[in-house]
């Protein structure tokens, strides 16, 4: 019987290629020539301000947490249905977590829910646009404007995927927020193994957020010829990737479009797949809501309770597919549990027990999809 496993990393062909090329190069530290065209990708295809590549997404948060200045006792504001370094990068720098619930009808956080929870330490939200589709934005940037907020945008899962604000302008993910992190981790949908990207939509953060990415020094103002020594002028880790990192990253996107065309296929063969259990009533289908476009970084369901969801994955093991559930509540997580005072947060709860993610990549053909959907529908009737 055929193994269909979860992911299965793509490759364009070229990765090698520019990875020798890098090598030539003899430059192969961080900010090369393959770097540079990376960064000259994003900002000109989605519009964005300044993109500077790091080694994850993971980093990219870290960068932001340092850049708006977190201090201890801070509060930040986000899903607690969501990846650990969402809330890691700013535990870091001594914030304090406020975890919010996410909505009925999709795992993002539930945005009018985010009000109640300000208060005069607030210092931050960071909404995470999960699968790719886009928190409603219109409401975050209005709260973050009444009580002079940052906005950071977890856009890890979020690439080339889209949000049309109530004005009729559709724009780029991570192009909304006062920054943005980006993950180019091996399950997303364009990748280099590691990897990931800081985005800054607000000029205050440009100069700085190059000094903190370069250990706090200002060797890319040296690089660059206006300043004739670099030194130690801030705080700041190295952050910034090898180019050989960034040139594997460079092949996968010159095939940005076919990864994504191949990718919504994929995703609408299982919805079709699986729609008829959701017109039963049977399994929640994931909902695109009218703001928000699709970019096919995931394809879940949400089933009844915990109890159904563990025997569908058993059964699609039986016949050899792999399908996983996802993250654990943070509030509820062996690290946080004993210092969170908040409220329940029961769809947060429900999305930990109910949701499950089918295999999803380049390579998965829709014959095998359809077998998917076929045991699937074969649990209910
Ligand atoms: C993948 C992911 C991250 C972490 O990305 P890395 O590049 O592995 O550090 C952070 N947040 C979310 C929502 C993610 O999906």
């Amino acid at each position: 019987m055929k193994r269909i496993g979860f992911n299965k990393p793509y490759l364009t062909g070229k990765e090698n290629e520019y990875i020798y090329q890098a090598v030539l190069s003899g430059k192969i530290s961080g900010d090369g020539s393959f770097t540079k065209r990376c960064h000259q990708f994003f900002e000109s295809r989605y519009g964005f301000k300044k993109c500077l590549l790091t080694t994850s997404c993971t980093d990219a948060l870290e960068m932001a947490a340092l850049l708006i200045d977190i201090k201890p006792g801070d509060e930040v504001i986000m899903p607690s249905y969501t990846f650990v370094s969402t809330s890691n990068a700013f535990v870091l720098r001594g914030a304090k977590i406020i975890f919010c619930d996410s909505r009925k009808d999709h795992p993002g956080i539930d945005e009018d829910l985010i009000e109640p929870l300000i208060t005069n330490r607030t210092k931050a939200i960071v909404p995470v646009h999960y699968a790719g589709v886009a928190c409603d934005m219109d409401k975050i940037m209005a709260l973050a404007d009444k009580y002079n907020l940052y906005v950071i945008e977890d856009a890890a899962q979020a690439i080339d995927s889209y949000y049309t604000g109530k004005n009729g302008v559709k724009r780029p993910l991570g192009s909304i927020g006062h920054l943005a992190a980006f993950s180019f981790h091996e399950t997303k949908n364009i990748m280099s193994g590691e990897g990931g990207m800081i985005v800054i939509n607000d000029d205050r953060f440009i100069h700085r957020a190059e000094i903190i990415r370069e250990k706090g020094t200002n060797r890319s103002q040296f690089f660059r010829g206006e300043v004739d020594k670099y030194g130690w002028v801030d705080i700041g880790s190295s952050f910034l990737p090898s180019d050989i990192i960034a040139a594997f990253l460079f092949a996968q996107l010159e095939n940005l479009d076919d990864i994504q065309q191949k990718r919504k296929a994929i995703w609408e063969a299982y919805y079709e797949g699986l729609k008829p259990l959701q017109e039963k009533g049977i399994l929640q289908l994931p909902v695109i809501p009218p703001y928000a476009t699709n970019n096919s970084h995931m394809f879940y369901v949400v089933c009844k309770d915990l109890e159904q969801r563990t025997e569908i994955i058993n059964l699609l093991k039986k016949s050899n597919t792999d399908s996983v559930f996802h993250y654990l509540s943070l509030h509820k997580s062996p690290y946080y549990t004993a210092q969170y005072q908040g409220k329940d947060l029961p769809e947060c709860d429900r999305y930990t027990d109910c949701l499950l993610r089918l295999p999803m990549y380049y390579e998965l053909a829709i014959e095998d999809i359809e077998n998917i959907c076929t045991t699937i529908k074969s649990y209910y009737s």
